[in-house]
């Protein structure tokens, strides 16, 4: 095969991988040879255009749930990451939590109420302005993978299904890296490329999109974190928290009795993210914690 692009993540030689036809124009995602790092050939900035208001409102081509219409249900969900990642922080300065990808600034809510002084990333000014109005002076506007972060500042720093929107993820992870407390904690949560369901659904895996740049696996995002400087890395299946506030959450969305059929649904795809078979791991979803 021949050598078509770079890896942004090892360096490595990247070649095509498949064409994901059900969008238009069709996706080209290149993979790389030596660590199976996935990509699309589009640098961020040629890809910041689709975080205006539609992304958020649904008027958008692709796009992302507007978390306010579900805060009350959602702050099950916040909280029980707070509490979690609380247990793991070993920082020992100001508790301090920077979000990346902030958006409306939810789960910062939730990091308050466990005593985390609340700082937000957000590249969508749209999203990012109303999270201002509701911490003033603590969120600013900007890219990850180039905005001057505090140094030794935070303790914890979070990105939920943030990194896969980046070109330069490597660059977005040193930057963080330098923004960490020692002994603070980074949580990223990403799909696992190498997860059975990315596997057997191969192109139309739902994860394939437009603004999705990068696809990560738990080996080679846990060699990155490892190269960047990370002491310690852990791979979590599926989230870190339990399974009840998952179904707090979709029961506000609940219109009658029948819907609590759901729950088992639920609550075997959080069983089943818990699962590994031989060497896979039976759902996609991961959660990858870092400490500084
Ligand atoms: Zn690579």
């Amino acid at each position: 095969m021949k050598k078509i692009g770079v890896c942004p993540l090892c360096g490595g030689e990247a070649v095509f991988f498949r064409l994901i036809e059900t969008w238009e124009p069709p996706l080209r995602i290149l993979r790389c040879v030596g660590c199976g790092f996935q990509f699309q050939d589009v640098k961020t900035e040629e890809s910041l255009h689709w975080y205006g208001e539609g992304y958020y409102t649904g008027q958008g081509v692709y796009t992302y749930q507007d978390e306010r219409q579900n805060k009350h249900a959602s702050m099950a969900v916040w909280k029980a990451r707070v509490r979690a990642l609380k247990r793991m922080d070993k920082s020992k300065g100001e508790k301090r939590w920077l979000d990346v990808g902030c958006a409306f600034g939810g789960l910062l809510e939730g990091a308050v109420a466990f005593g985390y002084e609340p700082y937000g990333l957000e590249v969508s000014e749209y999203a990012g302005g109303y999270a201002q109005q509701i911490f003033p002076g603590r969120i600013w506007i900007g890219n990850v993978e180039d905005y001057v972060l505090p140094k030794d500042f935070f303790s914890v720093v979070s990105m939920v299904e943030v990194i896969e929107h980046l070109g330069h993820p490597l660059r977005a992870l040193e930057n963080i890296y330098h923004a960490l407390q020692p002994g603070g904690v980074l949580l990223v949560q990403t799909a696992d490329m190498d997860g059975l369901q990315a596997r057997l659904k191969g192109s139309s895996y739902h994860y394939y999109l437009p603004g999705h740049l990068s696809y990560f696996d738990r080996h080679n995002l846990a060699s990155a974190l490892k190269r960047v400087g990370f002491s310690r890395v852990k791979f979590v299946g599926g989230v870190e928290f339990g399974l009840l506030p998952k179904l707090v959450k979709s029961r506000a969305l609940f219109r009658s009795i029948w819907d609590y059929r759901h729950w088992v649904r639920i609550a075997l795809y959080h069983m089943a993210s818990k699962v590994t078979i031989g060497p896979w791991h039976l759902t996609s979803s991961m959660v990858m914690i870092a400490w500084k």
